[in-house]
């Protein structure tokens, strides 16, 4: 007799992570048979030999035998009270420590923040392209993603206009992710107001993604999205897993600010889950005062000469050389998302475009509908790999294209 198999539960038909998909399964398997693949495909900059400041790892290995058992759910006093601190730097007076909650990165609180807030059909506005764990998220808690535009022509800004034709009255929530991945644009000013504009009007809540707040180039100026509205419920999501290079650690915070009593029940919610979680990882919580207090290392990797910055300009420089190839350059970040003009690669499936890249040169890049981008004439490059590793990925991008062309 046949044994029933065992199935996925439903919630999962719709919950889509392609950038650890099927694409790294198959480069993991090159890599098994003996073939080396250069991967531009994760923003873990350990693996390309960034390490975190010594103060950090100093800290927590100190603070290793105080850090055994289960810390106060939210997390321990001495880091919330260094991230409220941090936001009052940045001329947030509304966060207090208890407003904050560590989380095992950015990625728990994501999760966390969307379960407690939505029911089934509730809509998130969430940019294209994204960060494609908002887009899961919002699927995996029963919520329905509604994607409004960034336009490429205008430096990937976000369209007002789109957002706003976008807004049911089932909509409940806005994301923002600024510094963009995959796109690195930085908003200005009047685009964030304009958001919190259309938040305050629709009474939204503003997920704001802000975890390249500190990987900055040339004249960007990051602002965060709370300094600009007291009146609109904000969560701002943060870490030190890119900043500070240990992604590792999962350590990452939720603060949370503006018209508190108006959201004692969803801060209830967020709480419950909170505790049923326990804590987050404590060893690595206490990495965050030091992070935050110690000396910004960040800072001289994207100044001129830094890595992160000539690792940049190279990719992006090399990229536009190629025939039929466009790229905006990254204002934040670690990544570039290219296109590629339909007019001389009329690609239909970007994945298998990234799989024939791969069996071919040897390289892994993430196909742009993985970040939820609408056609299929777009990819992400990772900017973490020396010059060096960058001129050679880079060539063979242009080698594969050329017999494309061809
Ligand atoms: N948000 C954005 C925009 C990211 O790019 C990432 C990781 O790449 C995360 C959140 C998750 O970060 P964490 O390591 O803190 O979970």
């Amino acid at each position: 007799m046949k044994m029933p198999e065992f199935k996925q539960s439903t919630k999962l038909h719709n919950v889509l992570y392609d950038i650890r998909g099927p694409l790294l399964e198959h480069a993991q398997r090159m890599e098994a048979e003996g073939h080396r693949i250069l991967k531009l495909n994760i923003g873990n900059p350990a693996p390309f030999g960034f390490e975190a400041p010594d103060a950090i790892l100093v800290d927590m290995i100190r603070n290793l035998p105080q850090a055994q058992g289960y810390s106060d759910s939210r997390g321990i006093f001495s880091a919330r009270t260094a991230v409220s601190q941090y936001y009052q730097t940045r001329g947030i007076q509304t966060i207090g420590v208890d407003d904050i909650y560590l989380g095992n990165g950015v990625s728990e609180l994501i999760t966390l923040s969307l379960n407690a807030l939505l029911n089934n059909g509730d809509q998130v506005l969430i940019p294209a392209p994204d960060y494609p764990l908002w887009t899961a998220s919002v699927s995996l808690a029963g919520g329905t993603p509604v994607h409004y535009l960034n336009v490429e022509e205008e430096g990937w800004l976000p369209d007002l206009e789109d957002i706003e034709a976008k807004i049911t009255p089932h909509t409940k929530g806005l994301v923002i992710i600024n510094p963009n991945n995959p796109t690195g644009a930085v908003y200005p000013r009047h685009i964030l107001e304009g958001m919190l504009e259309i938040a305050r009007r629709h009474n939204l809540v503003v997920f704001s993604d802000e975890i390249y707040e500190k990987i900055l180039y040339d004249d960007a100026v990051h602002f965060n999205t709370a300094a600009l509205a007291d009146d609109v419920l904000i969560l701002t999501f943060s870490g030190l897993s890119k900043a500070y290079r240990v992604c590792g650690f999962r350590a990452g915070w939720l603060a949370i600010s503006g018209p508190k009593h108006m959201a004692s029940d969803y801060i209830e919610g967020i709480n419950l889950l909170t505790n049923m979680r326990l804590c987050a990882n404590v060893p690595a919580q206490h990495a965050i005062q030091t992070a935050l207090g110690g000396y910004q290392s960040i800072n001289d990797l994207i100044l001129p000469g830094g890595r992160l910055k000539e690792q940049r300009d190279t990719a992006y420089r090399l990229l536009n050389e190629i025939p039929g190839v466009s790229c905006q350059q990254a204002m934040g970040a670690m990544y570039l998302f290219p296109k590629l003009d339909p007019e001389v690669y009329p690609i239909r499936d970007d994945e298998k475009f990234a799989l024939e890249l791969l069996k071919q040169q040897k390289m892994l890049v993430s196909q742009g509908t993985a970040f939820n981008w609408i056609a299929p004439d777009h990819f992400r490059l990772v900017t973490l790999p020396a010059v060096r590793d960058i001129e050679d990925a880079v060539g063979r991008i242009a080698e594969f294209l050329e017999d494309l062309r061809h």
